[in-house]
């Protein structure tokens, strides 16, 4: 696949380049290796004060940023600004806790002293996805360096911009060279990067076959992996919940990013009674959506990322439909140029439909009525994925069965769900293993190392 920027709410190439020879990639990868055996010896101090400039440039130029998100891959402007903003708080967080989340832990034994010491393993692989193009990457990045770590970035072939924007962010920020590099190059080449011996782990971001594929390559040559996969998040609505409410934020996760995030809700599971009430007002929330221009801080829904992603889609919803789900609303692309897609919702979708079972990336919502919290669970657990789910309900007893019962890396009561710095992040299942963020993400990319002293 070529990488290229191509504008996808209008169709037109903004750039395009070449991948990167075996000669560059050999010199990056020898780079980041040099660089790691002087870069581990810097003090958090240090690393704090470059990742806290990197925050600064990032708030800074926030508009610059989310415009290359935007042109490049579709999302509405105000998100993107929204986004290089929550870059500089996940580059603040970690420059204000990772001393503290890696401090020696002190273990009482029989030794004179024992201990539990954490240090960088060396050069991480960061397999990107183009959907939050600078979320992903500073969410894994933040982390890994204020660790010790150096990262190399291979990004989705559709957003080179974002890639090496972010690489120039790091540069400026003061970051030694070779502490975090892009590799522009297309999946082909990540198995060769990956079984390379200066390479020590790997993470990916993307989607199931992505993670098997990269988690295969990396199991083999016996290196550590965090996934972070698809979602098919539940998102329960109990009787008691506030309706009004809940259907605004039900609209708001479905479509966030024009419906292309791995925790969106997906699959709206409703009580019965309150049914026929959320159904309508749900479908005349999304019919009045603005699907268009994501430059124009009005638009609620740009275009979907690529040509590509906008015909999976139709297809899913199309086979869906032919299978017997109902098309309450939307259902098509919209007419003109770019790749928009009317938002939509599907009712009474059977078993044997790719509704149903897949991963469902774009403004389309699923509805589902069940007679009571048995079957919600039910239903929300019989998914091969498990990343998010939220529940809506004030009852406290429901309360706890969705907290106990639910199978997912998270559950958000009365809330949308997302991610947070100070919270880990990541699924169960099918969505992947490891965590992101918080003080556990921290620890993912460390060699976790006990001493004993006699
Ligand atoms: P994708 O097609 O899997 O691509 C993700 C990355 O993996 C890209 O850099 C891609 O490179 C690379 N890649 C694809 N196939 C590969 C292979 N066989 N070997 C090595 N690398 C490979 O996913 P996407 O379409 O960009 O992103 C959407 C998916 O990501 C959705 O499933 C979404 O749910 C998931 N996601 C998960 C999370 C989470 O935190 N759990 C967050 C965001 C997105 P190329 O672009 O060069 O093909």
């Amino acid at each position: 696949m070529p990488i290229a920027s191509i504008n996808p709410a209008t169709g037109e190439t903004l750039q395009t380049f070449e991948s990167f020879t075996k000669a560059q990639i050999d010199e990056k990868l020898q780079r980041a290796s040099d660089t790691f055996r002087v870069y581990r010896e810097t003090s958090f101090v240090e690393r704090s004060a470059m990742m806290m400039r990197a925050a600064e440039i990032l708030e800074q130029e926030k508009h610059d940023f989310a415009r290359i998100m935007t042109t490049e891959m579709g999302r509405p402007i105000t998100g993107a600004v929204g986004e290089a903003e929550k870059c500089a708080w996940v580059c603040r967080y970690y420059a204000e806790t990772a001393q503290q989340h890696l401090a020696d832990v002190q273990v009482e034994t029989d030794a004179a002293k024992s201990y539990v010491k954490f240090q960088p393993l060396g050069p991480v692989l960061a397999v990107m996805p183009w959907n939050f193009p600078f979320w992903q990457v500073f969410r894994f990045a933040a982390p890994a360096l204020m660790a010790g770590n150096v990262g190399l970035l291979k990004h989705a072939s559709n957003v080179p911009q974002c890639a090496l924007a972010i690489e120039d962010i790091f540069s400026r920020a003061g970051f030694p060279e070779g502490t975090f590099q892009t590799l522009l190059v297309g999946s082909d080449a990540v198995e060769a990067i990956l079984k390379d011996s200066r390479v020590a782990a790997a993470t990916l971001t993307g989607s199931e076959p992505a993670g098997r594929s990269v988690a295969g390559i990396a199991g083999s040559e016996i290196k550590k992996t965090v996934l972070e996969l698809g979602g098919s998040d539940p998102f329960i609505v109990m009787p008691s919940a506030n309706l009004e409410l809940t259907v605004n934020t039900a609209v708001k996760a479905r479509t966030i990013n024009n419906g292309q995030s791995c925790i969106a809700a997906k699959r709206f599971i409703v009580s019965q009674e309150i049914y026929a009430e959320f159904e309508a007002r749900f479908i005349e929330e999304m019919k009045a959506l603005t699907v268009g221009d994501p430059l124009d801080e009005s638009t609620d829904i740009g275009p979907l990322a690529t040509e590509q992603i906008l015909k999976d889609l139709d297809e899913q919803v199309k086979t869906s439909v032919a299978a017997g789900a109902i098309l309450l609303t939307g259902g098509k692309k919209l007419e003109g140029d770019g790749n928009f897609y009317g938002p939509t919702v599907l009712a009474n979708i059977p078993k044997d439909s790719p509704a149903y079972s897949e991963e469902i990336f774009g403004p389309v919502a699923l509805l589902f009525r069940v007679d009571d919290i048995d079957e919600a669970i039910q239903l929300a657990n019989a998914t091969d994925f498990g990343l998010g789910a939220a529940a809506w309900t004030n009852d406290e007893s429901e309360r706890n069965q969705f907290i106990d019962n639910l199978e997912a890396g998270c559950v958000f009561i009365n809330a949308m769900v997302a991610s947070d710095p100070r919270l880990p992040f990541g699924g169960i299942k099918n969505s992947g293993y490891g965590r992101e963020l918080g003080e556990f993400g921290i620890r993912e990319f460390v060699n976790i190392k006990t001493i004993w002293v006699k």
